[in-house]
């Protein structure tokens, strides 16, 4: 095991060669498109340039993130391919967004007008993928409203504000192969791109696939897929086996303070945990400020010296502790959290699985304190 490689307490380490074999071998399963790299979240917690820049060398053509501010993030990084954002609320920065080139989504008439006059200001037309709303009920326009929007969003086109480059939507349950609504949202959707086209988009990318229908769903990869968790090794369907993925993250710590203590010990706030004998425990320097969730108290492991071992008492705002009998344990020695399971280490998985949630909450959670690294690779 290697040593941190930062000043601060705990590393997120990023392996990019992952990264760039989860987008090569996920591109691979949809032959016909085209894969987009979503980095919204600061790329799900592992540092949403360098992401973006593996998945772009593994073959990815394009970014997704939620936010403008995201996809400005990775324009200031000087990346330059397409970066579509898709949650534009009232006072978005459009106007920034036309100047850097970023795609905006649509599934509203207000928005398609605020952009429009963003166009009008910045003499920018802007490049649009509007949005059905096949069956999630988040963003999106319903199918009722589909036939105004498509319209609308022509009538801007004619004008020369708007370049209509995508249509789009979103899977509510694509996680749960078979479940009826998948079928049912290919169906909405194929009827709102058949009417988009009929009465004049052309040319404009379809897509509705995120990680879980890549995987499970052939016919929903039409001419782009987003890809996120599965991209960063994670899987989104864990009981379908790994689908060759390698997670890319490893949580790792230093203990900050090892010591003797005696049995009866009372260990962090709450006393909930108690120790039995005389015992080594050790301070690992990350806490739920961090994105270690407080129910990870007394349930969740982690890999000591080789050796896992159960949270002990509380998880408090910036650290935790660990047991370690009789084991040897000093300051400076590392602790790893969770990581690809190569070395006995839990993964996100079993964190997510401790914490009855999922491995998305995990990655994402990981908060700036924690510093993301990547270690040089070897050739
Ligand atoms: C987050 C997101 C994705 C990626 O989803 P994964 O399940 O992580 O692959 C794709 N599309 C949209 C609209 C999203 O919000």
């Amino acid at each position: 095991m290697g040593f941190l490689t930062s000043a601060s307490p705990a590393e997120a380490r990023v392996d990019l060669s992952a990264i760039r074999h989860n987008v090569s071998s996920l591109g691979g399963r949809a032959p016909g498109a085209e894969v987009m790299m979503v980095v919204k979240a600061d790329g799900y917690g592992h540092g949403a340039v360098a992401c973006a820049r593996a998945a772009l060398e593994a073959g990815a053509t394009c970014l997704g993130t939620a936010f403008i501010q995201e996809a400005l993030e990775l324009r200031a990084a000087g990346i330059t391919a397409p970066v579509l954002a898709w949650i534009l609320p009232p006072g978005a920065e459009l106007d920034r967004a036309l100047t850097e080139g970023i795609e905006l989504s649509a599934g509203v008439g207000w928005l398609l007008d605020e952009i429009a006059g963003a166009a009008r200001r910045t003499g920018r037309p802007a490049r649009i993928h509007l949005k059905v709303d096949t069956g999630i009920t988040r963003g999106g326009a319903t199918p009722a409203e589909w036939a105004a929007l498509v319209e609308h969003g022509l009538a801007l086109q004619a004008e020369g504000l708007v370049r209509i480059v995508g249509l789009w939507s979103h899977f509510a349950c694509a996680d749960e192969p078979g479940h009826p609504s998948i079928a049912d949202q290919l169906e909405l959707f194929d009827d709102a791109v058949n009417y988009a086209e009929k009465v004049g988009v052309s040319g404009a990318k379809r897509h509705i696939a995120n990680s879980a229908a890549t995987l499970t769903v052939p016919e929903a990869h039409y001419d782009l897929v987003r890809l996120g968790i599965a991209a960063y090794g994670l899987n989104p369907i864990p009981r379908l086996g790994d689908f060759g993925l390698r997670p890319a993250m490893t949580l790792a710590a230093r203990i900050a303070l090892a010591k003797r203590v005696p049995s009866g010990s009372g260990v962090s706030y709450g006393h909930s945990y108690v120790t039995e004998r005389r015992t080594t425990v050790g301070l690992v320097p990350i806490g739920y400020a961090d994105g270690i969730p407080r129910h990870g108290s007394n349930t969740c492991q982690v890999l000591v010296g080789g050796v896992r071992r159960t949270i002990a008492g509380r998880v408090c705002m910036d650290q935790f502790l660990v047991d370690v009998g009789d084991d040897e344990l000093a300051a400076g020695d590392e602790v790893i959290l969770f990581g690809p399971g190569d070395h006995g280490e839990p993964t996100a998985q079993e964190w997510a699985d401790c914490l009855n949630t999922i491995t998305y909450e995990i990655v994402t959670g990981i908060g700036p304190r924690v510093s993301r690294v990547y270690p040089v690779e070897r050739p």
